[in-house]
């Protein structure tokens, strides 16, 4: 990362913090390590995201419905998924800092630095190797390269590493009142599960016929070793996961399918194109066919914020197995029954959150009439996602103008969130919304009181236009609607 990238990541968490978008978990008490909590600014903007994703998915296309599953689930479940035997990551521990690294972030914190120094072939090639050595599990074969390349710990710089172990990811605890007849559980990883168990309930009692989609918003949970980058990588998250299920042999059309539907969500917002790009997997996880994540260019660089999964038969029919149930669906097409096949889409919230602050922060210099420089800090959150939509600021604290103010403020907060303020003078006050993404101001003046009009103030382009009062709401509803 450079340091220019570096500063604009860090402006972003000190923003969030100051106009309340995200504080460090239990702050008072120093926190919690990758924990965070949403402010009021954050818990509207978070919302907006999930009931964007939401509507997009249930109500815009008719053949995907939604549930919401609980967090605990049965134990065997996780067993079933393979989250019990394969839900790990190899890890490597410095003997001298005692700090634990996951061993792929290791490596590629090093081939940054090689590309920092202008190395790109030894970039490329560390990369590769270490992709083919993931790919094969060759444990000892990684930890050799690390070695060859003389990596050190961040702490204590030394390359004094232990062998590289597996360390599972989720976290557990105890179900049941009686010491000694607990049974362990997990809070789970992924929401996928919720689904796949729920398949034939949804599948009946929704009539719905393949292809058909289901889809889950809620937290999960994973005890991430390399725990920082902010809300980048979360030890509890929230995800937005849709399982798509489908006829066997349909799979890839459905996967690219999906690959494009999503990003074609994502430019709905007016986030530009070339900020992402599609990443294949090369290791496909164990119940994949094919995989690739969609990713976006943050301050951190080109990374993950979604993934798309052909995940074969391979849940329904572990589930099969193990609960002895039938999870088979009846074709009445071709009149056959089968294990569906199924196409996953998995999106972080809180990482589809980040993309939005990092699309959205800007420090503009701004040339004034008279030819001065000002500047401003504007988030230019997506209209329909913004944390509040209108503001209405009374020029003055008198003449009646706050009661117009308050008066339009009641005929539109049934639709959109509003936010009335006198407090100082209006350049500020304009100032203050364009810190938290508010995409339109309407100020009320003498003039108002005249001829029932107000100026209606655009974040983005600073514009300013006089509108009729009574043309407000439908004007504002026309842009936000989605
Ligand atoms: P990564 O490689 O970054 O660990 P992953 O490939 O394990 O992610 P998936 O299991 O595919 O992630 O999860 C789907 C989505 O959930 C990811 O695209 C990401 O947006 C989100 N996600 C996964 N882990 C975290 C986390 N620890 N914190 C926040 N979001 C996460």
């Amino acid at each position: 990362m450079s340091v220019q990238q570096e500063n604009r990541f860090q402006a972003i968490i000190s923003h969030a913090k100051e106009y309340g978008f995200v504080f460090p978990s239990s702050e008072i008490y120093d926190g919690l390590s990758a924990v965070y909590d949403y402010g009021p600014n954050g818990s509207e903007l978070k919302k907006n995201i999930r009931d964007y994703w939401w509507k997009s998915m249930t109500q815009m296309h008719e053949n995907i419905v939604g549930i919401d599953a609980a967090i605990f689930m049965h134990p065997t479940i996780w067993k079933a998924s393979g989250h019990v035997d394969n839900f790990s990551d190899p890890m490597i521990d410095n003997k001298d800092s005692k700090k634990r690294y996951r061993v792929d972030h290791l490596i590629e914190a090093h081939a940054e630095k090689l590309a920092m120094e202008g190395k790109k072939e030894e970039e490329y090639a560390l990369l590769k190797t270490m992709d083919e050595l993931l790919a094969k599990e060759d444990y000892a074969g990684l930890k050799q390269l690390i070695e060859d390349n003389k990596i050190t710990c961040s702490v204590s710089e030394t390359s004094n590493w232990t062998d590289i172990r597996q360390f599972n990811l989720m976290f557990s605890t105890q179900i049941g009142a009686v010491a000694g007849e607990a049974e362990t559980i997990y809070l789970r990883p992924e929401t996928a599960q919720g689904i796949f168990v729920n398949f034939l309930n949804v599948q009946k009692t929704a009539r719905l016929k393949i292809p058909f989609g289901i889809a889950q918003v809620g937290k999960a949970f994973r005890n991430e070793i390399v725990a920082r980058q902010f809300i980048f990588r979360m030890r509890e998250f929230e995800q937005m996961e849709m399982q798509f299920f489908i006829r066997p042999g349909t799979q890839k059309e459905w996967y690219e399918f999906w690959k494009e539907e999503r990003l074609k969500w994502h430019l709905s917002l007016g986030i530009p194109k070339e900020k992402y790009q599609y990443h294949p997997h090369t290791k496909l996880a164990h119940y994949a066919d094919a995989a690739l994540d969609i990713e976006y260019e943050f301050p951190i660089g080109f990374k993950e914020v979604e993934g798309i999964h052909s995940r074969t038969d391979f849940d329904l029919s572990s589930h099969q197995k193990y609960s002895g149930k039938k999870l088979t669906y009846f074709d009445n097409e071709i009149n056959q029954h089968y294990v569906p096949y199924v196409i996953e889409t998995s999106i972080g919230l809180d990482r589809m959150f980040l993309l939005i602050l990092s699309h959205s922060y800007d420090e503009e210099i701004i040339t004034k009439e008279d030819g001065s420089k000002d500047s401003r800090v504007v988030m230019h959150i997506p209209e329909k996602l913004a944390p509040i939509k209108l503001a209405v600021l009374p020029l003055v604290k008198k003449d009646g103008l706050p009661e117009i103010a308050r008066s339009i403020i009641a005929g539109c907060k049934p639709y959109f969130k509003c936010f009335y303020e006198e407090k100082d003078a209006i350049g500020k006050r304009y100032r203050r919304q364009d810190a938290i993404g508010t995409p339109f101001c309407v100020t009320v003046d003498h003039q108002t009181k005249e001829d029932n009009t107000v100026t209606l103030r655009y974040r983005d382009s600073m514009e300013q236009e006089r509108i009729h009062i009574d043309a407000i709401k439908d004007k504002l509803l026309l842009r936000l609607l989605f």
